[in-house]
Order: C-alpha cells, then sequence, then structure tokens
C-alpha cells in the first residue's frame, strides 16, 4: 500500500497540521540583511498568527505562501528553485523537501531516534519507503504506554 503524506507538524506548537489549508511555509531572513535570497531558516506552521513568525517582535523579515504551494510537482520545482538559488541553508532546505514530498517521511521522522536504536534504519544512510513503512507500522502511540 502507497504511504501518503496527509498531516503535518508544526515547527512552531508542534501539534498536527490536519489538512493542507491549515498549513503555512514561512522562511526568516537576517536581521539587517540587505541580500533578499539570504534566509537563514524555512518552517512549516499553523496557518494562524500564534504560530506564524512574529516580524514586527523579532524585527527580522520573513516570507510566507500557503503550504499548497510547495507541495506536488510545482511545490517540489519551487523549493528546488530555492535550493538552487541559496534561499535558506541548503541542509535544512533539503530536510524541508524530504518532509513535504518522501511519502511518510513527516510522520516517521519523529521516531527516527528510536528506529536508529533499534537499528531499523542506520545512521548515515538515506531512509527508504520500507524502512519508513517499519517505523509507521511499528509505532502505534495508542497502544505505547
Ligand atoms: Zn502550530
Amino acid at each position: 500500500m502507497e504511504i501518503l503524506t496527509e498531516r503535518w507538524y508544526c515547527d512552531s506548537c508542534d501539534e498536527v497540521i490536519e489538512t493542507v489549508d491549515d498549513g503555512w511555509v514561512e522562511w526568516i531572513g537576517e536581521k539587517d540583511s540587505t541580500l533578499w535570497t539570504q534566509y537563514k531558516e524555512i518552517r512549516l506552521v499553523h496557518a494562524r498568527k500564534a504560530c506564524q513568525f512574529d516580524e514586527k517582535k523579532h524585527g527580522e523579515p520573513v516570507h510566507d505562501l500557503p503550504l499548497e504551494m510547495f507541495l506536488g510537482p510545482d511545490g517540489l520545482s519551487r523549493l528546488l528553485h530555492f535550493l538552487e538559488h541559496w534561499y535558506v541553508p541548503s541542509i535544512q532546505l533539503i530536510e524541508f523537501i524530504r518532509r513535504l514530498h518522501v511519502p511518510g517521511y513527516e510522520e516517521a521522522r519523529r521516531d527516527f531516534p528510536e528506529a536508529l536504536r533499534r537499528t531499523i534504519i542506520t545512521e548515515g544512510d538515506f531512509v527508504s519507503q520500507s524502512e519508513i513503512r517499519m517505523i509507521l507500522d511499528d509505532y502505534n502511540p495508542l497502544l505505547d504506554p
């Protein structure tokens, strides 16, 4: 059975983002940076004020778009364009692309430390779909005390 990513975790409140419409992507610039292509962070948050970056409070510029704009083939192309033009540190952006475009990755990644400990996945190697399936099948929060 194909693994689907249909919910995500908010980088601000750590709660589940239940629907695409409830998701928001923002990339945050360096304070005083004059380069509009330089950002220090990209994050996925709820599409609500409480979770979104407060530009006024932090004095750092933020750009943002709905999550929907980063999904599907055009969303992937948009993220690869960011990567190509160094909009955001590449290691961070690559992980972000995995979260949005590798099926099941977002759900499974929270259990990576445990999966590493149990050698379901290997340090330094990529995480395959069969490993993600094992992690998702294995971990059931309703059964775990
Ligand atoms: Zn949130």
